[in-house]
């Protein structure tokens, strides 16, 4: 049971001052695991008071002084990153394969590259004889999601730290443990007093007061669209800089020149990883009506072999991260069975055996259409729908008939004709032919799946006011 009730403000580890407790609940037991506590307000404008003043020293360090900062981060949480894999899988159910050698290893792997990406930052360009200036944007509020709990904070933290800006950060109150032992590790590494805050707490208080905030300069939030768009109305009468990272709904294209077998399995088993919680997860697989009988086969015997259990066990997928997930995702599935679609494996209900926690099945959906509701919104969770085309042209109109624009994914034998094929998917990222993760390029959506980028060099741009100073000489 971790008791992680109090904030940390100001360098200064606080006690609950009064504030209620949060139940943290164990997803693959349904039994608590731990407390936390509900912010108020009242802490929020004491963190951003620190984060403001903070910020006159922070913003005026050396290059040098940051990278030496983010190296000594680096020191920290090597030494802890299996503490962190632990307490992701008992926060999301992640089983233990994914959350140390994905979840945890993505904290180093943004480190790397925010270190790389610093020592090469243009803060300072002449143009003729104006002198542009790339100043830190200055204090910063964070929203973040559990799905990849780590990852979505330490995307946010990084740049803002390597840029010079301050920070307040509010992590999903269903995973605040990974939030604690990063901000345990930035106080260790020495990181100054008043640049990081932490306020635990519920979006619509914490989250809210954040948006609103006169003082914050910038809200960077990753999440559903629905509260991506509160926490945009709340932003705007303070005109700050509001980044959004939201859901999706990405095409699979598997071209008619693909090998079906190997492009269906791999199709597959990325949807399944992390039970299907990933924004960009390739939700939706377009096969060529030639192929699709043969892509049926093997998308469900790809299926029936995907294990299920605890983190422990170390199977292919975990549990939902929560009950309220699990029960959207069976509210989906029946959506799905009464608008007419084929389950060609799963469905409704847990795998036997794993009645307890919120195991979901694998399910898969054939003779979909993409107007169906399954195709269309974001189920987050283990659920992949089959949609057949005629030809690319209806391929890449069907991939682009969606409200979001997150990611995309291509397989051809052919990289000439991926590579025409991406250029027509209007969405952030498309990975072709199944590519490795890539940690320097940029990172977000197009459409309702948000704005702005993180990731890489790409980021510190986000977290950058631009001065010219005309006449500079
Ligand atoms: P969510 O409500 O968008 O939660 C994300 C973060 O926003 C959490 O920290 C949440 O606080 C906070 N929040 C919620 N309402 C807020 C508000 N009005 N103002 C400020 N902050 C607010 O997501 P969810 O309810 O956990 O899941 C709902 C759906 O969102 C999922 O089914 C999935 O479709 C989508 N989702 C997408 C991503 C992604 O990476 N794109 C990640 C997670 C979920 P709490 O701690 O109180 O929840």
């Amino acid at each position: 049971m971790r008791e992680y009730t109090g904030f940390y403000i100001d360098g200064n580890w606080l006690d609950a001052q009064g504030a209620s407790n949060i139940e943290v609940i164990n997803p693959s037991t349904g039994e608590v695991a731990g407390i936390i506590s509900d912010g108020t307000e009242e802490q929020v404008n004491n963190a951003v008071e620190a984060a403001k003043r903070a910020f006159v020293s922070f913003s005026q360090t050396s290059v040098n002084e940051r990278l030496e900062l983010l190296k000594a981060i680096t020191n920290e949480y090597k030494q802890r990153e299996a503490e962190i894999a632990a307490a992701i899988s008992e926060e999301m159910g992640a089983p233990d394969w994914l959350a140390s050698q994905y979840q945890a290893a993505m904290g180093l792997a943004h480190l790397n590259t925010t270190i790389e990406a610093l020592s090469k930052f243009p803060f300072e360009e002449q143009k003729g004889t104006t002198r542009i200036l790339r100043e830190p944007i200055g204090v910063c509020g964070f929203i973040t999601p559990w799905n990849w709990p780590i990852n979505q904070v330490v995307v946010k933290v990084l740049p803002a730290l390597a840029t010079g800006c301050t920070m307040v950060l509010k992590p999903a109150a269903q995973t605040p443990f990974s939030a604690w032992l990063l901000t345990e590790i930035f106080d260790k590494a020495g990181v100054p007093a008043g640049v990081f805050n932490l306020v635990n707490g519920h979006g619509g208080k914490v989250g809210s007061a954040l948006s609103r905030h006169p003082d914050i300069d910038m809200i960077s939030f990753t999440g559903s669209t629905g509260a991506g768009i509160s926490v945009a109305v709340d932003a705007a009468p303070t005109v700050k800089r509001v980044h959004q990272e939201l859901g999706g709904k990405s095409a699979n294209i598997i071209l008619d020149d693909a090998d079906i077998a190997q492009a269906v399995d791999n199709g597959v088993k990325a949807i399944m990883m992390n039970t299907g919680q990933t924004c960009t997860a390739p939700t939706r697989m377009l096969i060529h009506e030639s192929k699709y009988e043969a892509a049926v086969e093997q998308a469900r015997k790809t299926a029936e072999n995907i294990t299920v259990g605890a983190p422990s066990s170390n199977s292919y997928m975990g549990p939902l991260s929560s009950k309220k997930q699990f029960d959207t995702v069976q509210k989906y599935i029946q959506i799905g069975i009464d608008e007419g679609a084929e389950i060609i494996a799963g469905g409704l209900g847990s795998p036997e055996g794993l009645e307890k926690g919120f195991f979901a099945k694998p399910t898969i959906f054939a003779n979909v259409t993409n107007s169906m509701r399954v195709a269309r919104e974001e189920i987050f969770g283990p659920v992949l729908v089959m949609i057949p085309y005629s030809n690319e042209e209806e391929a890449i109109a069907i991939a682009n008939d969606s409200p979001f624009g997150l990611a995309g994914y291509v397989q051809s034998s052919s990289i000439e004709r991926a590579r025409k094929v991406a250029s027509k998917i209007r969405a952030g990222q498309i990975y072709l032919n199944y590519a490795p993760l890539d940690f320097a390029a940029p990172f977000g959506g197009y459409k309702q799946s948000g704005n702005g980028r993180e990731w890489g060099e790409q980021a510190l741009y986000e977290f950058v006011e631009i001065k010219s100073v005309v006449g500079f000489g």
